[in-house]
This record gives structure tokens, C-alpha cells and sequence, in this order.
């Protein structure tokens, strides 16, 4: 008896007990990093809703990510990618729920992408074949197709990271 406990305890030091975690790439670690920095920053009911879909992913991997966690992912990948800003306001998250796929509408002075079903101002329509949208509701600026690149005439990940100009006075002119 004591000889077959020696040759577990043996066989123990040999076959660790749990498989050892896969290793994680530095772009893995900079990703979580990177989406726990976001969680922080949301409306806290919409970052419990993300967290528990990922526990139930991670759990069982028939199940698929919700829009509101691929939503999260994608503004992770944005502010990684294109320097902007790592921000999902309830209002956004809202409409990240209801929408499908990318838009092309984003803020012309932040260069935040918003979704493609982000409110109109019906009152602000000058003709009628041109839309104008709530402004950005990270800072204020004027939204539209392409805004970002129509006013600096360059893409937002150009723009480093750490050389941000500070924000200007997005309400002059209006
Ligand atoms: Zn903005």
C-alpha cells in the first residue's frame, strides 16, 4: 500500500495536475490589458453584461460572443489600431445592441466611430439630402461620413498616440 502511495505521489511530480495555460502573446496581454481599462470606463450594467458573456464563452465554446462583448472588442481593436479613443458611452453601447456591421460615420475631431444608426437632429437639417447627426458624445465634435478624414484630410491612425493635439473648441462656427 505504502509503495503504490510512493509511486502516485512519484507519478504526481511527473504529470502536473492541471495542463499548463497556453502561452500569451505579448498583443494578447496588451488586449486584455486594454479591454479591462475599457470595462472601467462604461456604464456599469452594460460592462456586467460583457463580462458575464465572457465567463459563458469561456465556459462553452458552442456559445458566440453578444454584439454589445464583439462591440467592446472592436472599440479595443480601434483605440489599439487607429489611436482612438477607448470609450463606450451607455448611449453608444445602446445602439452597438440593435446594429449590425461597421459604419463609416465617425467624429471629425476625435475620430471616434460611431454607429451607423447614431441619432439624426431632425432640426439641424439644412436641405433635404443632407443629414446631420447628434454631435459626438465623447466630445462634442461634428459627426459624419467620413468626418475625421474630411477634416484633417489623413486617417485617425496617423495620428500617434502620444503626440494627441488637445481638443479644440468643437462648438466655434456653430
Ligand atoms: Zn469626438
Amino acid at each position: 500500500m505504502r509503495s503504490i502511495m510512493r509511486r502516485i505521489q512519484r507519478l504526481q511530480t511527473v504529470i502536473p495536475p492541471v495542463p499548463p495555460p497556453k502561452p500569451q502573446t505579448e498583443e494578447d496581454r496588451k488586449f486584455s490589458e486594454t479591454l479591462a481599462n475599457l470595462l472601467v470606463r462604461m456604464d456599469p450594467a452594460h460592462a456586467r453584461l460583457v463580462i458575464d458573456d465572457l465567463k459563458t464563452v469561456d465556459h462553452d465554446s458552442n456559445k458566440r460572443y453578444s454584439r454589445l462583448t464583439v462591440a467592446a472588442f472592436e472599440r479595443v481593436m480601434n483605440h489599439l489600431k487607429k489611436n482612438q479613443p477607448l470609450e463606450l458611452p451607455a448611449k453608444v453601447a445602446a445602439l452597438e445592441m440593435i446594429n449590425e456591421g461597421w459604419t463609416t460615420y465617425n467624429c471629425e475631431d476625435c475620430g471616434y466611430d460611431l454607429p451607423s444608426n447614431w441619432p439624426t437632429l431632425n432640426s439641424e437639417w439644412t436641405t433635404p439630402s443632407q443629414i446631420s447627426y447628434e454631435p459626438c458624445p465623447l466630445c462634442g465634435g461634428k459627426v459624419g461620413w467620413h468626418a475625421f478624414y474630411t477634416k484633417h484630410k489623413c486617417y485617425r491612425e496617423q495620428v500617434p498616440l502620444l503626440a494627441e493635439p488637445a481638443l479644440p473648441d468643437v462648438r466655434k462656427g456653430q
